[in-house]
């Protein structure tokens, strides 16, 4: 299966991307998290885009392309998790290979903007939790590693708001380019996990 999740940040895509990764032994490629280990490693990829990340702005197409082309490779399957944001990656994609479906979250704003603020992560492991539906059992400290967790950069009030501009102008279109290819499905990205995984996966159950 090749999978794309597009939804505006904190909508659960992530979450998602994981859940149907683990169930079905299917690859998920995030390219947030491949972009903040790069910052975090301090790689010469990391020093590149580490103030896109802080200031909330979308990295290069041409950085992220050329990324995504070694990720990529010839896999057979995948689930991708914050690719394409933009027109021209989702071009650079289209030449790539072929997607069976693209899944759009839906969901208000005032609940992305709340999940945000209340999203906390690892610093060592990746972990992520939500200080609402899926609490660390001790306050600030990661059940997986024992690590402290804290608030992500780019989940600061003043940045939240720049990364949701960003997604009405370059992302939200896409949902316009592949309803026209006739692969586009909405979600309805509201409730718990589990709640919106059981209906991810009743949506693209003629794929997995
Ligand atoms: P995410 O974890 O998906 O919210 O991504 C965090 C940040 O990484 C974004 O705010 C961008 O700065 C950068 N980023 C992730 N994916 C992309 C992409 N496909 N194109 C451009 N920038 C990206």
């Amino acid at each position: 299966m090749k999978l794309v999740l597009l939804g505006p940040p904190g909508s659960g895509k992530g979450t998602q991307a994981e859940k149907l990764s683990k169930e079905f032994n299917i690859l998920k490629i995030s390219t947030g998290d491949i972009l903040r280990d790069a910052v975090h490693s301090n790689t010469e990829l990391g020093r590149r885009v580490k103030e896109y990340l802080l200031k909330g702005r979308l990295v290069p197409d041409e950085i992220i392309l050329d990324l995504m082309s070694q990720k990529l490779g010839n896999l057979k399957g995948f689930i991708l998790d914050g690719f394409p944001r933009t027109l021209p990656q989702a071009i650079g994609l289209e030449k790539r290979t072929d997607i069976d479906f693209v899944v759009a979250f839906v969901l208000p704003n005032t609940t992305v903007i709340s999940r945000l603020s209340k999203r906390r992560v690892c610093i060592k492991c990746g972990a992520v939790y939500s200080l609402d539906a899926n609490p660390p059992l001790r306050k600030n400290i990661c059940d997986r590693c024992g690590s402290k967790l804290r608030i992500r950069d780019d989940d600061k009030k003043s940045t939240i708001r720049k990364r949701f501009l960003v997604y009405k102008r370059e992302t939200k279109p896409l949902e316009d380019f592949y309803k026209k290819k006739k692969i586009l499905r909405y979600l309805d990205g509201n409730g718990s996990a589990d709640e919106v995984y059981r209906r991810l996966k009743k949506l693209i159950s003629n794929k997995v």
